[in-house]
């Protein structure tokens, strides 16, 4: 182990010599993913000198798994990062071969805005996307080391000085800075396993980070393992599509960006997926062949809702699996197999993806993998993802135990933001529970961990559900990523003229009232025994007809530039469904908070029906045993209805 004492004496002195040389940055950001990418150009955005060491140029933006971005949770997340000028948005933008909103029928506060992706158009849109952008410098290497001292008024905290990185061709570099941001994936320790073969990687064909994980741990973090996997790749050729469904894009498609009207691709060109389906041969290659499959046996937890076609084997039995096919670009002939992720041997790969409708004749163009990787304990971290235990070093991604490009893009803005922030005195950028989805994430990250799996975000694990909706975002993030010097002008005076456009129109739409049967009369809807004057605000908060168009159009000219702005029309109906919901939301949130102090008395039954608690509410609840009904909603995916209800039953069956 290198003598630190030593090594840093040494290197302080050298160090001095950089702060007018190239070798001085005021942010590394560590790592080209989907954290890294975002935080790079977050960092760069506030104006800080910026430099992103990746291992290889040409796999930033890499989405090393599913060809898609959102969905349910994670479109929020997309949105968030868009509001704050984040670039995975755009990108999707003009990337996406089929976009289709999930959830729809729950409304649009949980709507999980999705897209299919073109790997390659995504990749070189993100690198062109940073390859412009002002104050960010990219080299290839991988950074071995972090340099840090002694904090001059804390014994217990570290400060950091620079990081080593060493170069394709072996060379080591030392660069100074005054924050670092790590967002290396899966690439502590990384470790693949195919059958029983294991191999050092961070994923296929990228090298582990050994000296980075040593690094950290020299410096008292604590590092546990998680693990993932993905599906094989298949010849899109060599399926036979005849008897397998097709499924359609949204027409029109719903961009990810508040900046954009439409996406690149038509309606009418989006490319469709196939729904597979797995049959009981599946079944029984993956039973008999459990003592080749090193990643499934193996003592380390993966991720709960994209589990492997062996891991729902086991858990569900004999039940039949969809499997969604889809392609991995507008030029490709390579088939993701959504669902089909698995570790045997690639043999054995090739008769299990045989055993599928369809793909009978298949052939596989890559076998599927398992990676097992260190994360850190993200309790280590502020809310601002700066470390507890090192000033000026930030950790986001998959590194603080999540999984998702869009949960490492999330922490990826805030980190780079803050790191940013550090070097220039400016304020950090905080997002609260109430403020976002963001704001859900870190918050849980930072107070709960991991709690031993890896962490997915989920509509479900938010309070304020009905206020953090898609839509809004702009209007709950882009101004508090204003004022820091996160969020460029342009899209500022966007939010704005949205916003004023919204006020004004719902004021109208407020204080334009008449009586309830006229209202039917003029929509030609059922007639109503009641004349009670109703505002055509309050008209609007039927689920359904009518739209701010129908209203517009009954004979108000005052609200005719209204009805031609599509994104405005939506905004309005929206803000009117929900209008009611969000009154009964902040009435529960007021009951909760005003009784959770009540325990929780320990002999509760959390199998009672009339709790109605889902699988995995009752097994963290019965694990965690929360003390009190604060407590309880403090456990990640115990939804506030759970807690409601947990409340009540409280109430009336343990009188107190
Ligand atoms: P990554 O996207 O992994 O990026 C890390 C970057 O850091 C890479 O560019 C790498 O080259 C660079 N790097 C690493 N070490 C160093 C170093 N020392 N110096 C310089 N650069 C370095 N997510 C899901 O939601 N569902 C899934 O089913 C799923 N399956 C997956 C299967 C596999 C095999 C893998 C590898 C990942 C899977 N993921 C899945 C996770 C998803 O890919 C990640 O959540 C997401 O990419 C994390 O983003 P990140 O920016 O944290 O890290």
């Amino acid at each position: 182990m290198i003598n630190r004492i030593k090594y840093l004496k040494a290197l302080s002195h050298t160090l001095r010599t950089f702060s007018s040389a190239p070798n001085h940055f005021d942010v590394v950001v560590i790592g080209g993913g989907h954290a890294g990418t975002e935080a790079c150009a977050a960092s760069s955005r506030m104006g800080a000198k910026t430099l992103l060491i990746t291992q290889k140029k040409s796999t930033i933006g890499e989405m090393s798994c599913n060809p898609s971005f959102g969905g349910i949770g994670k479109g929020h997340l997309m949105r968030e990062v868009d509001a704050l000028d984040g670039i995975c948005g755009r990108c999707c933008d003009v990337s996406g071969t089929q976009y289709k909103v999930l959830n729809r029928r729950r409304g649009p506060a949980v709507f999980g805005l999705r897209a299919q992706i073109d790997r390659q158009l995504y990749k070189k849109a993100v690198q062109e996307e940073l390859n412009s952008t002002k104050n960010l410098e990219i080299i290839e290497g991988s950074v071995e080391d972090i340099i840090y001292e002694d904090k001059s008024d804390d014994p217990e905290r570290k400060v950091i000085k620079g990081v080593i990185f060493k170069q394709n061709d072996g060379h080591e570099t030392q660069i100074s800075c005054k924050s670092v941001v790590i967002t290396t994936g899966t690439f502590l320790r990384g470790q693949i396993n195919i059958g029983l073969e294991v191999r050092p990687a961070g994923r296929i064909g990228d090298e582990p980070s050994i000296g980075l994980a040593k690094s950290l741990e020299t410096l008292g973090f604590k590092l546990s393992r998680l693990k993932t996997g993905t599906p094989p790749r298949i010849l899109a050729s060599s399926i036979n599509y005849d008897n397998l469904e097709k499924h359609y894009g949204d027409n029109p498609p719903i961009p990810f960006s508040f900046l954009n009207e439409k996406v690149s691709i038509k309606p009418e060109d989006q490319l469709c997926v196939w729904m597979s389906y797995t049959t009981e041969g599946v079944n029984a290659i993956v039973r008999d062949n459990l003592h080749v499959n090193r990643h499934v046996t193996e003592e380390v937890t993966g991720p709960r809702y994209c589990p492997s076609i062996e891991s729902k084997i086991l858990r569900f039995g004999n039940k039949i699996h969809q499997i969604w096919l889809e392609i991995e670009g507008f030029d490709s002939d390579i088939i993701y197999p959504q669902g089909l992720s698995c570790t045997l041997p690639a043999d054995l790969q090739l008769k299990l993806v045989r055993n599928l409708v369809g793909l009978e004749n298949a052939e596989i163009v890559r076998p599927g993998y398992g990676v097992t990787y260190d994360y850190v304990d993200p309790r280590e971290l502020y809310p601002t993802l700066e470390t507890k235990k090192v000033e000026g070093l930030f950790l986001a991604g998959q590194i603080n135990g999540t999984t998702g490009y869009e949960e490492a893009a999330s922490q990826g803005i805030i980190a780079g933001c803050n790191g940013a922030g550090k070097v220039l005195n400016k304020e950090q950028l905080v997002v609260n529970r109430s403020e976002g989805y963001i704001g859900v994430l870190i918050n849980d990250l930072v107070t709960l961990g991991t709690m031993g799996e890896p962490y997915r975000m989920f509509t479900s694990r938010s309070e304020f559900r009905l206020t953090l909706r898609p839509d809004n975002a702009d209007l709950r993030l882009t101004e508090k990523g204003y004022k820091i010097g996160l969020v460029s002008e342009f899209r500022y005076q966007h939010m704005k003229d949205r916003r004023e456009k919204l006020k004004k129109a719902l004021d109208l739409l407020k204080d334009w009232k008449m009586g309830s049967n006229v209202w039917k009369t003029k929509l030609n809807m059922p007639q109503s025994k009641t004349s009670q004057p109703r505002s055509a605000f309050e008209i609007l908060a039927v689920v359904g007809p009518p739209d701010v168009k129908e209203i517009c159009d009954i004979d108000l000219p005052a609200l005719s530039w209204i009805k031609d702005d599509a994104d405005l029309c939506n905004r309005i109906k929206i803000e009117a469904v929900y209008d009611n919901a969000i009154k009964n939301q902040e009435n529960e949130i007021i009951e909760i908070k005003r009784d959770e102090s009540l325990l929780i008395p320990k002999d509760i039954d959390y199998f009672s029906k009339s709790l109605c608690l889902s699988f995995e509410e009752r097994e963290k609840l019965r694990m965690i045993q929360p003390h009190s009904i604060a407590d309880a909603s403090r456990i990640p995916h115990i939804t506030p209805s759970t807690v409601m209800r947990l409340l009540r039953y409280v109430k009336q069956n343990h009188q107190l």
